[in-house]
């Protein structure tokens, strides 16, 4: 237990003279002058929780960072040498995960909607692009013959199940991710030897799941569906991509995933599917879990009024920088993520307030009801957690026009 007043237990944050520290150093030094909204990454966490994912996962299980849980190009470049690969989602991710050391050959892009431009920059760059659908491979194979080069390609399948209990399905039923399952032999029998080199196969079920249950049930139905599909296209493959979907908690009652478990399960499942396929390496890829509790975001109370009996503090940062946090991004049904007073941790006497932001809008909350120390008004600084995943570039920054959040790494 941190001891810090949230409503879920996140390891690694500490308090020093009531205010709270982030990388050891207070939220108030590391903010300063500098006007927040600010996002906070802290660098020992990020190394603490892949040297964690290192030890409980499977040895021979790669582990890639899915660039868009959070961009900023000296987290990438601060994962990019403990991982093993990226995985990316747009040309312009591409062009950060091509500044890292990573070898292009453990660098892949998947994502509906590929642009012909992105597909050709994949192709020159010598990276996998994971195809989600009959029309890409056609376009991708078109964009190698222009490149005068072969193009690595994996298949994203999109699998005939589902992955349970998972904040946002990603597969099964009809689905924009993926190549249905039942037609992967036929589009694989259709690629043109010269333009396409057919290196793996990309079975991603969710995101943001906590059951390990859940993601164990999904990871052998994964791995079997790799070890049918191998065998009715007749084909070696070099790297079968399991997914990741590894959750963090966000909102009360959220128990956190038991990767150790999962890890134990994902060895036996490795283990028997050496016989099919005795070539082939398993990869598994994620965002969220690597940065998402790394990161906190930081905003200053600039109002503090009551309105028929309720008190609200409204901050200069609300989800024009952080959408999640408001609820509206992947929640259906409204709950506040952990913050707390990071300038007045705790107290004798405390409050119930509602904190909001700047925007014009009743959807512009950042906790609907928190208990704060009385006293807490103009100049504290609101914290935000679970911040290091989808924040900043998951927001509608331009909505009314206000200052941007800067981004700072300790
Ligand atoms: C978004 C995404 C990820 C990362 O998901 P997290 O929940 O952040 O771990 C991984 N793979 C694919 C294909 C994705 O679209």
């Amino acid at each position: 237990v941190t001891g810090l007043p949230l409503h879920v237990d996140i390891p690694g944050y500490a308090v020093e003279n009531n205010t709270l520290l982030v990388g050891g150093r207070p939220i108030t030094d590391i903010v300063g002058d500098a006007d927040p909204p600010c996002y906070v990454y802290d660098s020992a966490l990020i190394r603490r929780r892949i040297e964690e994912l290192r030890r409980d996962l499977p040895e021979r299980l790669e582990l890639h960072y899915a660039i868009k849980a959070n961009p900023m190009e000296e987290v990438v470049q601060l994962i990019a040498p403990l991982v093993d690969g990226l995985d990316v989602a747009s040309g312009r991710e591409l062009e950060i995960a091509l500044r890292t050391q990573t070898p292009v050959t453990e660098i892949s892009f998947a994502g509906p909607g590929k642009r012909d431009a992105e597909l050709e920059q994949a192709v020159r760059a010598g990276i996998t692009v994971n195809v989600e659908s009959p029309g890409e491979l056609r376009r991708l194979q078109l964009a190698a013959d222009a490149a005068g080069r072969r193009a690595r390609v994996a298949i994203r399948v999109n699998p005939n199940f589902e992955l349970k209990g998972s904040g946002m399905r990603m597969s099964g039923g009809p689905k924009p991710f993926g190549i249905d399952a039942e037609v992967v032999p036929a589009v694989i029998a259709g690629l043109e030897p010269g333009l396409a080199e057919l290196v793996g196969l990309h079975i991603f079920a969710g995101s943001q799941n906590l059951n390990a249950e859940a993601l164990m049930e999904a990871q052998s139905l994964t791995v079997q569906l790799a070890i049918d599909l191998a065998r009715a296209i007749d084909q070696p493959l070099t790297f079968v991509n399991i997914g990741g979907g590894f959750g963090i908690p966000y909102f009360k009652g959220d128990r956190r995933l038991d990767v150790p478990r999962v890890g134990v399960h994902l060895e036996r499942l490795l283990d028997t599917a050496r016989d099919a396929l005795p070539q082939t390496r398993f990869v598994t890829e994620l965002g969220r879990y690597i940065v998402g509790e790394a990161g906190v975001y930081a905003c200053r109370v600039i109002d503090r009024k009551v309105s028929r009996g309720q008190t609200f503090l409204v901050t200069n940062g609300g989800m024009h920088h952080h959408l999640a946090a408001s609820g509206n991004f992947g929640q259906v049904i409204r709950k506040d993520y952990p913050c707390l007073i990071g300038t007045r941790v705790g107290g004798p006497d405390l409050e119930e307030v509602a904190i909001v932001g700047p925007l014009c809008t009743p959807l512009d909350i950042i906790a609907a009801k928190l208990t704060v120390p009385v006293g807490t008004d103009v100049g504290d600084i609101v914290v935000v957690f679970q911040s290091g995943a989808y924040g900043l570039t998951s927001s509608p920054a331009a909505f009314l026009s206000h200052p941007a959040a800067c981004e700072l790494v300790v």
